[in-house]
C-alpha cells in the first residue's frame, strides 16, 4: 500500500494542466495565470504625497520653525502645476502629483498658519523624501508582477487594475462529474424506505468542488448495478474529471475498480496507507483523472482535502497544487493510535494563553459526519508514531 506523500507525488505527476481562457480581470478571481505577468506600467505612476500637508524642499526647514510662502494648491487628481522655488511651498492633498522643485511633503499637523497672510510655519524639520510615494515604488514598470500559476485572489485583482489591466489569460476551472453510487442511497424530500439512507455526500463535495471554482455535473445517484454504473462512468469520462462515491472497498458490491478497468482507466493506485479513506482510488483515461472516494461521509471528505483537491488544482494550472497551510499546535489530550497509517483527526484548534492548542473534536468514526461539521481542523498523525501525549506538539491543517 503506498503512503500518503507517495499518492500526491503521483496525482500531481500524472493530472495535467488543463488550457488557457482570457478573462477580465473582474471575473478572473480563483483563476492561476498561464504565464508571467509584466507590469506595463510604473505604480505609482508619478510622484505624489503620502499626506495631507505641503510640498517643499527640504533645505528650507532645516532650521524650524520656518516660515514659507504659500504657492497655490495641489488636490489629487489635479496637474502638478507651477513649478516650486525656493522660500515656498505648496498645499498638498494626499495622492495629488508632488509638483517640480519639491522633494518633501510635511504633514499637515506639523504645520500652523502664520509669518503673515499667505504664509505657513513649518514646526518640524523632516528627511528629504519624507511623505513622497515615488514613481514605481510599488511596481516597476517591466518587472514581473506575478509568475505562472499565480492564484488571482481579489488582492491580485485590486494589483492588475491598478496596472490598467483589463483582462489576463488564465487556465480554465475544471467541469467535473460527481457521481454518488449505492443501493441504499435516497435523495432527500419523500420518507426512507426500510434499510435506505439518504445521500449526502455529493451535497458536501459538491460544495467542495464549487469552492475551488469547478462546474458540477451532478451523475444523481447511481445505484449498484453494473450496467448503469459503467453508462454512468462512460457519461462521466467526458468531463475534466469524474468523481465517484463509494463501492471501491472489499464488499461483495463494490464493482468500481473492475468497472473503471472495462471502461479504459488505467489505475494508478488503489488504497493508500491513510485513515480514514484507505480505500481510495485513482486512474487516468487520457487526460481525464478518475477519483473512486470511498462512500463514508468522513472519508469522502478527508481524500477529497488531501488527494483531490491538490489535481484540481493542478488542473487549474496552480504553481504549488499541493500546497497546504498546516499549523503547530500543543495537544490538549494524549491521543493513541493502533496502526502504522498516516490519521487525519478532526479536531478542535483554538487560541490558547501561550500558543495554538488542539484536542479531538469527537468519535473519530468515518460514518461520524457531524464529529467532522463541528471540527475546525484535521489533526495529522503520522504514520510511524502511535502515541501522542499531553502538550505534545502535532500538525494541523485548518478546514
Ligand atoms: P461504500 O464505500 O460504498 O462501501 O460505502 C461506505 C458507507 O458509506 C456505507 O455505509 C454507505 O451507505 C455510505 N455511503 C456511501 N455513499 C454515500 C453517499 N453518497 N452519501 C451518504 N452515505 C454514503
Ligand atoms: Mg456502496
Amino acid at each position: 500500500m503506498i503512503s500518503a506523500a507517495e499518492a500526491l507525488r503521483l496525482i500531481v505527476e500524472r493530472v495535467p494542466r488543463l488550457g488557457t481562457v482570457t478573462l477580465s480581470v473582474r471575473r478572473a478571481g480563483g483563476h492561476a495565470l498561464a504565464g508571467k505577468l509584466t507590469a506595463p506600467a510604473d505604480v505609482p505612476h508619478f510622484d505624489n504625497s503620502a499626506m495631507d500637508g505641503y510640498a517643499l524642499t527640504a533645505a528650507d526647514i532645516r532650521e524650524v520653525p520656518a516660515t514659507l510662502r504659500v504657492a497655490g494648491e495641489t488636490a489629487a487628481g489635479a496637474a502638478p502645476g507651477a513649478d516650486l522655488h525656493p522660500g515656498e511651498a505648496r498645499r498638498i492633498m494626499t495622492g495629488a502629483p508632488v509638483p517640480a522643485g519639491a522633494d518633501t511633503v510635511v504633514p499637515h499637523e506639523l504645520t500652523e498658519e502664520g509669518g503673515g497672510p499667505g504664509g505657513v510655519r513649518i514646526l518640524r524639520t523632516l528627511p528629504k523624501g519624507a511623505n513622497i510615494r515615488r514613481t514605481g515604488s510599488d511596481i516597476q514598470k517591466n518587472s514581473e508582477v506575478f509568475g505562472p500559476g499565480h492564484v488571482i485572489r481579489p488582492f491580485e485583482q485590486g494589483v492588475l487594475a491598478s496596472m490598467g489591466i483589463a483582462c489576463v489569460t488564465v487556465h480554465r476551472l475544471p467541469s467535473v462529474c460527481l457521481m454518488p453510487t449505492g443501493d441504499e442511497l435516497e435523495p432527500g424530500g419523500k420518507p426512507l424506505a426500510p434499510g435506505k439512507i439518504r445521500e449526502s455526500n455529493s451535497t458536501a463535495l459538491g460544495a467542495m468542488l464549487r469552492t475551488e471554482g469547478c462546474d458540477v455535473a451532478d451523475a444523481g445517484i447511481v445505484p449498484d448495478d453494473p450496467a448503469l454504473l459503467a453508462t454512468a462512468i462512460d457519461a462521466g469520462l467526458r468531463r475534466d474529471m469524474l468523481i465517484t462515491i463509494g463501492g471501491v472497498s472489499a464488499g461483495t458490491y463494490d464493482a468500481m475498480p473492475r468497472l473503471f478497468a472495462e471502461a479504459g482507466v488505467e489505475r494508478v493506485f488503489h488504497r493508500v496507507n491513510i485513515k480514514p479513506g484507505m480505500p481510495l482510488w485513482f486512474g487516468m483515461k487520457g487526460e481525464v483523472p478518475v477519483f473512486g472516494l470511498p462512500g463514508n461521509p468522513v472519508s469522502a471528505v478527508v481524500t477529497f482535502s488531501q488527494f483531490v483537491r491538490p489535481a484540481l488544482r493542478r488542473m487549474a494550472g496552480w504553481r504549488d497544487p499541493a500546497g497546504r497551510l498546516t499549523v503547530r499546535a500543543r495537544l490538549d489530550a494524549a491521543i493513541e493510535k493502533k496502526d502504522g497509517k498516516r490519521h487525519y483527526v478532526r479536531g478542535i484548534l483554538e487560541n490558547g494563553g501561550s500558543g495554538a492548542t488542539v484536542r479531538p473534536a469527537g468519535r473519530q468514526d468515518s460514518h461520524a459526519a457531524s464529529v467532522l461539521a463541528r471540527a475546525n481542523c484535521l489533526i495529522i498523525l503520522p504514520e510511524e508514531q502511535t502515541r501522542f501525549g499531553l502538550g505534545d506538539i502535532v500538525e494541523v491543517e485548518p478546514l
